[in-house]
């Protein structure tokens, strides 16, 4: 029998028939070859055209949550591959995220959501590393130190950005955010931070937390709104993506589109606002890597999110000297992150996969702008050397031995 959904859930459910365009899937299976979780579960529930037909039946009526249908959505690496493949205009990767928002769904993410509540009102970055049991590190936050707004002199001054090292870089890897600072420093920028910025919401909207994400959407646009000639650099994708979507996820119809397609027009993520800003005679560049061997990898979400993939190669392009290799796709996306707690497992499994095609290729050093890989192989795989293209950038000169 058919089942009516509650008339406060219309909303999304009409979200989930435009946004997700349910009724577009003709169920091809295109979007299966790029997905991590069915590449690495060989399970049609988790894969995205299992979790368009599940989502169907219930936007339909005909079916009700069970714990297979909670386990497919949890199971999603949400890397929006799905979206960005499908021929049909189809988006199984929005219908997963507005799904969890619905009442039916909330048992998803269950633990992390009540830790989270339970951490009371210090800010979203540090309730969430105190629930994944992730220690801050010693050295302090990027913004602790002794970071400060940055201007040069008069007659040189560059482009304006406000840097956003966002959480992981911040609380996790300042070396790392210092890196970046030093080289946006090196490029004449003048440098805002805009520290009022706890958190971009990224993990409230992957947990299905959409009311949460919005007001804090809000808060952000208007501190970003005050920057208004300024570029907005992240060297985060996933704040990036954040940032760039809020007119597109939550503010189509509301008088904060506005702002919020403004803003989304001034992102760029390092790489980017790297590539577009400097060539291969610039000092930048003159650090010796001759002899190394050096693999790369783009996040998922800045593959698929907003293609900006493309952005590293180019950049590694003007070291001279520099033996690159290009990470398989099928390696580079393990959904660090929130996987982490619920699919241990998998994340390992990933991060073995990637170890062994290193060491098979004899890579050195491992580039990549995805904090949470960054993050991860730091935690667990201490002996893998990974780093920003800002610490390959401002770092001395590499041999073997430093790793
Ligand atoms: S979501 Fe798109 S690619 Fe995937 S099965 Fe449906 S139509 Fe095919
Ligand atoms: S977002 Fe990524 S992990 Fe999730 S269904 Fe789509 S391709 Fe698969």
């Amino acid at each position: 029998m058919k089942k009516d959904r509650p008339q406060e859930d219309q909303g999304i459910l009409e979200q989930i028939r435009e946004k997700a365009g349910t009724n577009r899937c003709v169920l091809c299976g295109k979007c299966a070859a790029v997905c991590p979780s069915f590449r690495n579960l060989n399970l049609e529930i988790h894969s995205p055209r299992g979790r368009m037909a599940l989502c169907t039946a219930f936007l339909n009526g005909e079916l009700e949550p069970g714990e297979k249908f909670l386990e497919s959505l949890s199971g999603c690496f949400m890397c929006e591959a799905c979206d960005a493949i499908c021929p049909a205009g189809a988006a199984p990767f929005r219908a997963i995220v507005f799904l969890k928002t619905l009442a039916p769904f909330q048992g998803i993410h269950q633990e992390l959501k009540k830790c989270l509540e339970q951490k009371g009102n210090s800010p979203l970055p540090i309730r969430l590393f105190e629930c994944l049991n992730i220690r801050v590190s010693e050295k302090g936050s990027f913004f602790s130190g002794d970071a400060e707004p940055f201007s040069p002199k008069e007659g040189n001054k560059g482009k304006k950005v406000i840097y956003f090292p966002g959480c992981i870089r911040n609380y996790h890897l300042p070396d790392s955010a210092q890196a970046t600072f030093q080289a946006l420093k090196k490029m004449n920028c003048e440098i805002s931070f805009a520290k009022e910025i706890e958190c971009c919401g990224a993990p409230l909207l992957f947990t299905g937390s959409l009311k949460q994400v919005k007001e804090i959407a809000k808060r952000n646009l208007e501190i970003l709104s005050q920057y208004k000639q300024s570029e907005i650099v992240c060297d985060c994708p996933t704040c990036a993506w954040m940032f760039k979507n809020y007119a597109e996820w939550f503010f189509k119809e509301s008088p904060e589109r506005e702002v919020a397609e403004q803003v989304s027009q001034r992102v760029k993520l390092f790489s980017e606002f790297l590539s577009e800003n400097s060539s291969p005679d610039s000092p930048l560049f003159s650090r010796s890597y001759k002899g190394i061997k050096l693999g790369y990898l783009d996040s998922c979400i800045q593959k698929y999110g907003w293609n900006a993939s493309g952005a590293l190669e180019r950049i590694l392009s003007f070291f001279k000297g520099l033996e690159t290799t290009e990470i398989p796709e099928n390696l580079s996306c393990p959904g660090w992150g929130l996987l982490l707690v619920e699919y241990k497992g998998l994340s390992e499994k990933y991060a073995n996969r990637l170890i062994s095609f290193v060491e098979e290729n004899h890579v050195e050093i491992l580039v990549t702008e995805d904090s949470a890989l960054q993050l991860y192989m730091r935690l667990h795989h201490p002996e893998l050397k990974v780093l920003s293209i800002s610490e390959l950038l401002v770092r001395g000169k590499y041999n073997s031995s430093q790793k």
